[in-house]
């Protein structure tokens, strides 16, 4: 339902719990973050429930350069803490979040997963471990690993990935569900809607469905899904006084 997602020099845990607060208008049944530092260490927190009881989880003095959350609005599989978002591979490699429907996730799961150890009945967990599968069984690098996964699936979605071989970067893609990139002073973002990022910054690059997002802290790359760049201005969100005083950053 919602994403946020951060990587950059900043209170992480409080931009992604905050951002993912500003969706709950929205609705939503669960809720989670994933955070990383730039060594690889990362903590995941996620619960069935309201933003204030995942902000009870988490831990804020851990350090994070980086991070994904998610409000799930449950499609496939019942609301309940393991089928709340990010989602992992089995791995431990990627973490994953995901808006909108997966259309062909069964078809995936007997073509490539038979003996993969699902921990959820969401249809967002075939992605993470498609994209496990398609780096380990076909030694892809990461990056690869995503872009063949998302010439494999079918539906809508919303996605934003961390692989934890490359603690420095987030990679996003779009079809059918809203996705934006959101470009800060010193850190980047992506966000499903506006909103969750306006504390921080005002200016966003609108995705465009077949789209892939790669984002570090000082650049951002957009590609189709056949890796063509793209060029694509900012545009600056309209600013609430009221939104921008909620904010902390940096
Ligand atoms: N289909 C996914 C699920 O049920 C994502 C739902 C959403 O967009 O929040 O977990």
């Amino acid at each position: 339902c919602g994403i946020v997602g951060f990587v950059g020099n900043g209170p992480v845990q409080k931009v992604l719990v905050d951002g993912l607060a500003k969706l709950e208008y929205r609705g939503y049944d669960s809720a989670g973050i994933y955070i990383m530092d730039t060594d690889g260490q990362d903590a995941l927190f996620k619960t069935e429930g309201r933003i204030a009881d995942l902000d009870q989880l988490v831990d804020y003095d851990l350090p994070a350069m980086m991070g994904i959350g998610h409000t799930r609005w449950a499609t496939h599989g019942e609301k309940a803490t393991r089928n709340a978002h990010p989602h992992q591979s089995a791995s431990g490699r990627f973490t994953l979040v995901h808006n909108g429907v997966i259309e062909n996730y069964e078809a995936l799961k007997a073509e490539y997963l038979q003996d993969y150890p699902f921990q959820s009945e969401t249809d967002t967990e075939v992605l993470v471990a498609l994209v496990d599968f398609l780096a380990k069984e076909k030694g892809l690098s990461g990056e690869d690993a995503f872009y063949q996964m998302l010439a494999l699936v079918q539906g809508s979605y919303a996605i934003a990935l961390v692989d934890n071989h490359t603690p420095d970067r987030l990679y996003g893609a779009k079809h059918k569900s809203p996705l934006l990139l959101a470009i800060g002073d010193g850190f980047n973002g992506l966000v499903s809607d506006a909103m969750a990022m306006i504390a921080y910054t005002d200016q966003y690059v609108e995705l465009q469905d077949g789209e892939v997002l790669i984002l570090e802290a000082d650049q951002v790359h957009i590609t189709t899904l056949d890796k063509k760049p793209i060029e694509r201005a900012p545009y600056t969100a309209e600013l609430d006084a009221q939104d921008l005083e909620k904010g902390t950053y940096p």
